[in-house]
C-alpha cells in the first residue's frame, strides 16, 4: 500500500516512520510512504500556503489552491481504490473498522493540516473523508497522519509476523485485548494469576476470554453491546 502525506513540516515524518512496525514494512516492501512537502504547490516567492479567514477571526487557515493542485499533480486520476482523506478535529472518529477499511485500499492521501485549519472546500470538494484521531486539538494534522499510517500499516498482509497477529487485539471484536504479564511471576509481592501459570491451554484461554470482558466492562463499557 502507498500513503502520500501533504504537509507543510515534512520533516516532522523523518522520526516516525523510521523505526518500528512501520518502518519493517516499508523495509518488507509491504508499505510505500511519499512525503510531499505543499510548498512544492505554490506560486509566489513566499511560498503562501495560508490566508485570513473570510469574515474575521483568530489565525491563518491554509488555501484551497495548492492542495487542490498537490492532490491533482500525484493523481491526475483517482480510481475507487485511491482515498484522500484530510485529517480535522471536526471529522468522525478514526476507529479500528475505519483502520479496517482504509486498509482494503492501494492508496491513501492524507492531507494535514496547520494553524487554524483547512478552507472548507477541501473537506467539500476533494476528501473522500475528513477523521479526527480524538476529541482534542491538536496543532497539526502531521502528529494524527502518522497514527493513521501505523495504526493501518500494522493490518497489512505480511506486517505483522503470525507471533504477533493483530486478530486477538483491542477493537477486533468490540473487546479490549485480555491484560497480560510478563517475568517476574513475583513482582513485588504482585503476583501473576495462578491460572496463567497452570500450563493449561484450554483454562488459559477460558481466563484471558474472562478476563478481557472483565476489563472492557471496567475500562471501556461503551464497547459492550
Ligand atoms: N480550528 C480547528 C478546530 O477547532 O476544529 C482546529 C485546527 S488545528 C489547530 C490545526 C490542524 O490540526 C487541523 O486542521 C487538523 O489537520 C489537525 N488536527 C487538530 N486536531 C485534530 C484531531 N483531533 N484529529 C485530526 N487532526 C487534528
Amino acid at each position: 500500500m502507498k500513503f502520500h502525506l501533504l504537509t507543510i513540516f515534512p520533516d516532522f515524518f523523518e522520526s516516525p516512520f523510521r523505526q518500528g512496525v512501520v518502518a519493517r514494512a516499508a523495509l518488507a516492501g509491504a508499505l510505500d510512504i511519499h512525503i510531499h512537502d505543499l510548498r512544492n504547490w505554490t506560486h509566489d516567492l513566499h511560498r503562501t500556503v495560508d490566508d485570513r479567514p473570510f469574515g474575521g477571526g483568530e489565525g491563518m487557515l491554509l488555501k484551497p489552491e495548492p492542495i487542490f493542485d498537490a492532490v491533482e499533480s500525484i493523481w491526475p486520476e483517482r480510481t475507487l481504490y485511491q482515498r484522500v482523506i484530510l485529517l480535522s478535529a471536526q471529522g468522525r472518529r478514526f476507529t479500528q473498522q475505519i483502520a479496517r477499511e482504509l486498509s482494503a485500499n492501494e492508496e491513501i492521501l492524507l492531507i494535514c493540516g496547520r494553524y487554524e485549519g483547512v478552507d472548507e472546500r477541501v473537506a467539500e470538494h476533494l476528501a473522500d473523508d475528513e477523521l479526527s484521531i480524538g476529541d482534542y486539538v491538536l496543532s497539526g494534522g502531521e502528529l494524527a497522519a502518522a497514527v493513521v499510517v501505523d495504526t493501518v500499516a500494522r493490518l497489512l498482509p505480511g506486517v505483522l509476523g503470525n507471533e504477533h497477529s493483530s486478530v486477538n487485539e483491542s477493537f477486533t471484536a468490540d473487546i479490549l485485548d485480555c491484560p497480560q504479564w510478563t517475568r517476574p511471576a513475583d513482582f513485588r509481592g504482585w503476583k501473576v494469576p495462578d491460572a496463567l501459570l497452570s500450563g493449561h491451554h484450554a483454562e488459559i484461554a477460558k481466563w484471558r476470554k474472562q478476563a478481557a470482558l472483565d476489563k472492557t466492562r471496567r475500562m471501556r463499557p461503551d464497547l459492550i453491546k
